[in-house]
Order: structure tokens, then C-alpha cells, then sequence
């Protein structure tokens, strides 16, 4: 990854905006800037702070833990430890380095932080200017070395849904099902999965984010299954529906209609469409046939270091899309007290159209 190129076009933006440092706390946003793959265990803990200039040295701030680490993944910046909290560093790191205006990630900062550093910063006289989505802006378009590693990652994802499927009789139960996927996406060589796999067998279906459970995988019983995983860094997303047996004429008929509105949203998306044109093309086809109230949630998100991220493709996003963009599209149907149909691919937007980056043997035609 090109990560000078990046901090320069940050450091260009920074100078724009008039502010002489940006502080960088967002996990993705420093994975993206830099390299650095530490994460954060909870809100109020960070493995880093990653401090970017409008001009000079990128300073990447963390405590003894991550030091070896920083210093491994992002050799050509000054690692800089806090024996004694971020806050007393950044005290004394700012004044030497002459920020008298430092930009911070607002919508990924406590407000009990920013309130101490506010107080920290004042007695040295420097403005704190709240920024939001700066680097989210540059990660939004994807460049080809970034597509490649999406692409890979949702190759090994349709790999390990294709040996599960393969194998599906063997895991009786929803958590025996997920416990083989996120194993077999560890053995493959997957990261982690890149969120908990969703696994929703019968009438468990209807909930979009169900949670696997003990609901046991029945004869002739529909499963649902929502997974990803991260390799390399960069996530996948992908939903299938499954039938263990036969099945019935209304599952049929409104799977049929669930991969219609796919096809219709996919065939929506190219550079120029604004996000709810291509949430549009999908609903109408649902809402047509009767099941508008069953489809409670917006078409499909970005996918990049964050498995959601920007662009939405949902009603209320007027955003156009961009080449280079990488969405999913996922309609569903969701009844209560019957179960529930997601189907889910990644697309790459194009000028012209959209690339798929789902291979078509994991269409499972029900
Ligand atoms: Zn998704
Ligand atoms: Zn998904």
C-alpha cells in the first residue's frame, strides 16, 4: 500500500482546512493511513493514536504493549509511548512540534475525552477543531491494489460457505453451523470473521441479525446464513439462504422474488446513481409484490476495512456513487413468525455498471 500517498493527500487537506495536525484515532482510519493493525478493546481503551501534520513527521502515539508492534508496521513513522496517558504526551508532544490548532475525529471520540483534552490543550493554547469523516472521504473510493485484496477476501469467504455446505448435515444446530464457518474461515486463513456469523434456521430467519442459537437445523427447514470474513485486512459480506430438504411453494416463490430485487438493485448501481435510485430499483420490486412492510432495512453498504462503512444505498442517501465505490446488495424479506430470505453480493461500481465480486456458484437456486 502506497501509505505516503495517502498521508500526503491528508496533508494536503489539512492545510486547506487551516489546522496544523489531525489526531487520528478511529482503528480503520490509522490502518489505512499507515499500516498499523492495532486494535482497540473497547471504547475508552485505544492502541494508538495516530498523530499526522499538515506538514512533516507522522508521529504514531501508543504504550508499551503495542511498541514493537508500531515500530514493525510503520517503521518510517516516530513512535512515540505515553508512560503516562495520551493526553500528558500530546501536552508536551504538540507545543515541540509547534500545533497550535489540532483537528480530532469527533465522531469517533468520548465526549469525557474531548472534554480533557480540551482542558489539557487549552493551557497550552491550543484550539481543538472537531472534524468528522476526513480519511472516511479518502477510504470511500477503493483503488485497484484495494479491490484485488476485496476480491480475495470474498473468494475465500465463498470457499468456506462452499465446503460448509458441502458438509451442512454434519452440524445439527444454528451454532454448530457458525462455530464450522468461523473455523474453517481460521484454518483457510481468514483473520477473524469480519462480524459474528449469522446462522438462522426456520422462523428464526425473520430477525436480520439473528443470533445463532440451539434451534436445531430441521428436515425441509430454511436456514439463513450471513457471513464474512477479513484477510489481509479488507472485508467480505455475503448471504445465502439454504433448504435442508424440500422446499415449500411460498419459500420458493419469495426467494425467486428476493433474487429478483438483487438483480434489479445490482443492475441500478454504476457511477453517477445516487444511493436511494439503487435502494429504489430493489424495493419496488418487493413493495410490487406485496412485501414492501417485510423489507424493514436499506438495500446495501459499503464494504472496505470496516465490513459497514460508507456508501448507504438506502432511501434517505441522495450521495451519488463512485467508480471505484464497493456496495453490497442485500434485499430481504423478513415475516414474522415464518422466517426470513437475504441474498447478499459485493459489487465494485463501475463508470459504466457494476463488477460482481461474488462468483456465481454460491447462487444456490431454490
Ligand atoms: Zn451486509
Ligand atoms: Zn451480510
Amino acid at each position: 500500500m502506497n501509505y505516503q500517498k495517502r498521508i500526503k493527500k491528508l496533508q494536503g487537506k489539512l492545510r486547506r482546512k487551516k489546522v496544523d495536525a489531525l489526531l487520528v484515532s478511529k482503528p480503520e482510519n490509522r490502518q489505512y493511513l499507515c499500516g498499523y493493525r492495532g486494535g482497540d478493546h473497547g471504547i475508552n481503551e485505544t492502541s494508538g493514536l495516530l498523530l499526522v501534520p499538515a506538514k512533516g513527521k507522522v508521529h504514531l502515539l501508543t504504550d508499551f504493549r503495542f511498541k514493537l508492534q508500531a515500530e514493525q508496521e510503520v517503521p518510517w513513522a516516530e513512535t512515540v509511548i505515553y508512560p503516562k496517558g495520551a493526553l500528558k504526551l500530546l501536552g508536551r508532544l504538540l507545543p515541540d512540534l509547534a500545533v497550535t490548532s489540532l483537528a480530532f475525529e469527533s465522531h469517533y471520540t468520548l465526549h469525557s475525552f474531548a472534554e480533557r483534552m480540551t482542558a489539557t490543550l487549552a493551557k497550552k493554547r491550543i484550539k481543538l477543531v472537531p472534524t468528522d469523516g476526513l480519511v472516511e472521504a479518502m477510504r470511500v473510493i477503493k483503488d485497484e491494489e484495494e479491490i484485488a485484496l476485496i476480491r480475495s477476501a470474498v473468494r475465500l469467504n465463498e470457499e468456506v460457505f462452499t465446503e460448509i455446505h458441502s458438509t451442512l448435515a454434519d452440524y445439527p444446530t444454528e451454532i454448530d453451523v457458525a462455530l464450522a464457518i468461523e473455523t474453517t474461515m481460521r484454518r483457510k486463513g481468514a483473520e477473524r470473521p469480519s462480524f459474528d456469523t449469522i446462522v438462522a434456521s426456520g422462523a428464526n430467519g425473520a430477525l436480520p441479525h439473528a443470533v445463532p442459537g440451539s434451534s436445531r437445523v430441521k428436515k425441509n427447514g430454511s436456514l439463513t446464513i450471513d457471513m464474512g470474513l477479513i484477510l489481509d485486512g479488507y472485508c467480505s459480506d455475503m448471504t445465502r439462504n439454504l433448504v435442508a430438504g424440500k422446499p415449500s411453494k411460498r419459500y420458493r416463490k419469495l426467494h425467486r422474488l428476493v433474487r429478483k430485487a438483487q438483480l434489479a438493485g445490482a443492475a441500478a448501481v454504476r457511477a453517477g446513481v445516487r444511493g436511494c435510485d439503487a435502494d429504489k430499483a430493489a424495493r419496488d420490486i418487493i413493495a410490487d409484490a406485496g412485501y414492501g412492510d417485510y423489507f424493514g432495512h436499506s438495500l446495501g453498504h459499503g464494504v472496505g476495512l470496516a465490513v459497514h462503512e460508507e456508501p448507504r444505498l438506502s432511501s434517505r442517501s441522495k450521495k451519488k456513487l463512485k467508480a471505484g465505490m464497493i456496495v453490497t446488495v442485500e434485499p430481504g424479506i423478513y415475516i414474522p413468525g415464518w422466517g426470513g430470505i437475504r441474498l447478499e453480493n459485493m459489487y465494485v461500481v463501475r463508470e459504466d455498471g457494476c463488477e460482481n465480486l461474488n462468483s456465481d456458484s454460491t447462487w444456490l437456486d431454490i
